[in-house]
């Protein structure tokens, strides 16, 4: 938990979300501001900066992440007709929230 970060903030329900799935090491919320008919946003309760900062032993929680989306695509009936997953790294590669999630965008 940083206490300057939003998504730590989400995770703990300090700020409200719209969630749509919680485990043991992750949430998956709906992204505020959507691109498309399914956007949600898939975040690992440990706070990691960004995929600069992964280590080995992050390995279980990052597998857990595919596996979420791949979930909630079958949950939102758009596993068949196709998805994106996105990964913002930094300012540069378009990253705004600097706790690692991942985005899932179906009905493009
Ligand atoms: P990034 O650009 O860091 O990869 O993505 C951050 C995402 O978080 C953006 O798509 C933005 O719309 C979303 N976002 C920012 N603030 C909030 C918030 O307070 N609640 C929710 N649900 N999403 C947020
Ligand atoms: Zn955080």
């Amino acid at each position: 938990m940083k206490n300057d970060c939003l998504f730590c903030k989400i995770i703990n329900k300090e700020i409200s979300a719209d969630f749509v799935m919680e485990t043991e090491s992750l949430v998956a919320f709906k992204d505020i501001n959507p691109k498309a008919d399914v956007h949600l946003l898939i975040v690992p309760k440990k706070h990691i900066r960004s995929l600069n900062q992964i280590e080995q032993e992050d390995e279980k929680i990052l597998s857990e992440l595919m596996f979420a989306a791949k979930e909630l695509a079958v949950m939102n009936k758009i596993d068949k007709s196709g998805y994106r997953v996105q990964v913002n790294v930094e300012k540069g590669g378009g990253q705004e929230v600097f706790h690692l999630h991942m985005h899932l965008i179906g009905n493009l």
